[in-house]
């Protein structure tokens, strides 16, 4: 099966001038859903991981479906404001305006080994900011791994210095 047919490509959303990469049909089709899984686990293969964390929203999906298979934990790291207990966060820059990430101070334990997972790596903004508060926490990132990846914003140089695995290209 090919995933790359189960995304669909909505032209002008959010805004116009964007062409948007909607997961849903590929969440909606139980083979493809399982496939995506199952390929991450395999890549988590050797990697001995602790824990999955996943950015909001769309993150969550695919990491917690990811420790699951793992028989891992789940972390969250959300918005501003969202996390109830005690935070960090980080800010870092759109191509208008700024973005700020949080996770618990209590998430991650030093020394354990984190895998992130997000739906679509774009410029590498989010996942780089993310590892960065793993690591701010003492986790080692051993890998990240995205369902779809927009090469053309070269995320891959932004995050060169982690195991960067993406399942389609465009
Ligand atoms: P980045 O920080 O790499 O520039 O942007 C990646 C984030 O933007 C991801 O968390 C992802 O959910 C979201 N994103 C940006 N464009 C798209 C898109 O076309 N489709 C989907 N599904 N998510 C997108």
């Amino acid at each position: 099966m090919n995933l790359k047919e189960k995304i669909r490509v909505i032209q002008d959303f959010p805004e116009k001038g964007i062409s948007f990469k909607d997961i849903t049909p590929l969440l909606q089709d139980k083979n493809a859903f399982k496939k995506s899984i199952d390929c991450m686990k395999k890549w988590s293969e050797n990697l001995q991981a602790d824990i999955v964390v996943g950015p909001e929203a769309r993150g969550f999906i695919f990491a917690t479906a990811l420790a699951y298979a793992l028989n891992v934990g789940f972390v969250p790291v959300r918005k501003p404001g969202k996390l109830p207990g005690q935070v960090i966060s980080a800010e870092y820059s759109l191509e208008y305006g700024k973005n700020i990430l949080e996770i618990h101070k209590d998430a991650i334990q030093p020394g354990q080994k984190v895998v992130i997972v997000d739906d679509l790596l774009a410029t590498g903004g989010t996942l780089l900011t993310t590892a960065r508060l793993i690591e701010r926490l003492g986790g080692q990132v051993v890998g990240i791994f995205f369902l779809i990846e927009l090469s053309e914003l070269k995320g891959r140089e932004t995050l060169k210095e982690y195991n960067v695995k993406s399942l389609i290209t465009y």
